[in-house]
């Protein structure tokens, strides 16, 4: 097996995986399985939920197209979505609380050790 040979880089901030303590991958779907692979770390996780739990101001709103896809399950803002945007990457409501979900089950896993 290959190893990948380019550094894993959270979609969101920038920061390598070395930098933060977790990086969660976007969810292997078919639908969406030849898209750019996209990562979130757990800072990102972190503000992100923060940031969904409210309703979106009208601004941040209109400042996302409703032609915006979510970078992990590939559904776009006009279904009602919400979108927390980074870097030129999005992610809805949905698939950040699967991903914190993830992140927390890996943290907690680790705490056990
Ligand atoms: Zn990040
Ligand atoms: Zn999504």
């Amino acid at each position: 097996m290959a190893r990948p040979t380019n550094i894993t880089l959270c979609s969101f901030c920038g920061k390598s995986h070395a930098e933060v303590r977790k990086m969660i991958g976007k969810m292997s779907r078919p639908r969406v399985y030849s898209r750019p692979r996209v990562y979130i770390c757990d800072n990102c996780i972190t503000v992100g939920t923060d940031l969904l739990e409210e309703e979106l101001s009208a601004e941040m709103r209109q400042s996302i197209p409703k032609t915006v896809l979510c970078s992990f399950c590939g559904r776009s803002h006009a279904e009602g979505l919400k979108l927390f945007a980074g870097r030129g990457k999005f992610i809805c409501n949905n698939c950040i609380t699967l991903c914190k979900s993830v992140l927390d089950r890996e943290l907690s896993a680790e705490m056990a050790t």
